[in-house]
């Protein structure tokens, strides 16, 4: 050892003594930050941890109680009309007042409810994201069911009953969602809204409509939503998680045709009926062009990637305006032509009660389904020009504005997480071609997709407003659990 390094020694070690406790101070310093930054980053990253620290559900017992809840409320007929929805009300504010979550009843008319049920977030500045179901559902015939529609029957590992698919089962599980997480002790950072509506089967005025009109302060901090309309896609070929971000509009129409009265048996060149079959038939030839808009190309180009589908599915556009023979058997599927074109669908006709009597007047009603984009106006005078009779009175039966919702989202990077996570699948944006509540939502700048995280085949859709309507115990359980990630990825801060 050198006389230079013995001296530095000693200087190394009187700095040492005098600096003793200002790297004691530095070591607590640095102790400190990596504590704070391991929980702040623990919180980041799935939740805000409280003390005792969240404990994981017991999936197999949820999963049992969702199954009992969701027969039970099948099992309460919320046929709309007339609805009714009050008693399926009153179940649902018990199951959650039962698990200390608040939750308001209120009747848009006699019979007709809403509930909304709270379970808060720690967040003061964030907004709080809706989880939207309806409880009234179609009619069911039970002569055409394997099982009686309103029995709530368990077989074979499936929930059986109208409105397993189409609202009840999707309801489920977002209430079973919103317990798991208040039973495991996780403290969201923002509010997360239960809120079941009356009436939406026949447009939502008694429901929804009434909610955003009459309760502004329920919604007024909502930032997000979740609601029927997408789900999983289970096709042979793999998953897809679809989102639908728009709908298409409907324009309900009358159609009003005069003409002179009289006996059958001496009956002129003309009368409100001929004239309104005519009328029918012109429409019925007419074809509205063709028009791909954005979420229609996305969702085709995913199909195509994931293989099931034919190669031109990955530039629908092109490939509709260029290939003919492709074009004609694409539009000759009734669902995708509904994603490409306006529709108009003649429903309802009137004419005579009476066999031998020519009435004064006919009417037909017409469902006619607007893509996003189509000028209503423009649209009614094509009406009138295809129709081409002045004499026919045209009155709108139904028709909202517009609305979509933006393609990128917080909510849609949470919903993508939970795709990767749960199947290693992608999500995509899509158009609904029916409308749900969503449209009222999206009117007031709330980010709204159809999406429950719920399986569904091709041939499951056909249940939804068809018979045999039911749901797999297992996937039930499964659309819990992804819910219950989504909610906590949006209640965090990871995703954003
Ligand atoms: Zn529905």
């Amino acid at each position: 050892m050198s006389a230079d390094s013995r001296s530095f020694s000693r200087n190394w070690s009187r700095l040492n003594l005098s600096l003793a406790p200002i790297v004691a101070l530095i070591a607590i310093l640095c102790a400190s930050i990596f504590i704070f930054a391991k929980t702040y980053a623990a919180q980041g990253k799935r939740r805000h941890s409280v003390t005792p620290s969240p404990r994981p559900p017991d999936w197999d017992k949820l999963t049992q109680e969702a199954t009992d809840l969701l027969s039970n409320y099948i099992r309460i007929n919320t046929t709309d009309p007339p609805g009714d929805e009050l008693p399926a009300a009153k179940m649902l504010r018990e199951k959650f007042l039962a698990d200390g979550i608040p939750a308001t009843i209120w009747e848009s008319s006699p019979g007709r409810a809403i509930l909304a049920a709270r379970l808060r977030g720690v967040g003061r500045h964030t907004k709080s994201i809706i989880l939207l179901s309806h409880m009234d559902v179609v009619p069911a015939n039970p002569k055409e069911w394997q099982v009686p529609p309103f029995s709530g029957t368990v077989k074979n590992g499936e929930i059986w009953g109208r409105g397993a698919l189409d609202d009840k089962g999707p309801a489920v599980v977002e209430l079973m969602a919103m317990l798991a997480i208040k039973r495991m002790g996780v403290l969201l950072d923002r509010d997360i809204l239960f809120l079941a509506t009356a009436g939406e089967e026949v447009g939502g005025a008694a429901g929804a409509g009434w909610v955003l009109e009459h309760k502004p302060d329920l919604y007024s901090d909502a930032g997000y939503l979740l609601n029927e309309g997408g789900g999983i896609l289970v096709q042979k070929s793999g998953k897809l998680y679809t989102v639908s971000v728009s709908e298409k509009t409907p324009l309900w129409l009358r159609l009003t045709a005069t003409g002179p009265a009289g006996h059958a048996a001496v009956p002129p060149a003309e009368t409100a009926v001929t004239r309104l079959i005519a009328a029918l038939d012109r429409l019925d030839t007419f074809r509205t062009p063709i028009r791909v808009i954005n979420p229609v190309r996305d969702y085709f180009h995913s199909l195509a990637m994931l293989g099931d589908a034919p190669d031109q599915f990955s530039d629908l556009a092109v490939a509709l305006r260029k290939d003919p023979a492709f074009a004609r058997n694409f539009v000759a599927v009734p669902g995708q032509n509904a994603q490409v074109r306006d529709t108009i669908t003649p429903t309802v006709l009137h004419g005579s009660d009476k066999t031998n009597a020519i009435p004064s007047s006919a009417y037909a009603e017409v469902d006619c389904r607007l893509l996003p984009g189509t000028d209503k106006k423009e649209f009614l005078a094509t009406i009138h020009k295809v129709i081409a009779d002045k004499s026919i009175k045209v009155d709108v039966l139904l028709n909202f504005p517009p609305a979509s919702s933006p393609q990128k989202s917080l909510l849609m990077n949470a919903i993508r997480i939970v795709a990767q996570r749960f199947d290693k699948a992608p999500a995509v944006p899509r158009l609904l071609d029916g409308f749900t509540d969503s449209h009222y939502f999206r009117e007031k700048g709330i980010v709204a997709y159809g999406f429950i995280p719920l399986e569904v085949t091709p041939a499951e859709m056909h249940e939804v407003h068809g018979i045999n309507e039911r749901i797999a115990v297992k996937n039930l359980k499964g659309g819990i659990q992804r819910m219950v990630d989504l909610l906590e990825i949006i209640g965090g801060r990871e995703g954003q």
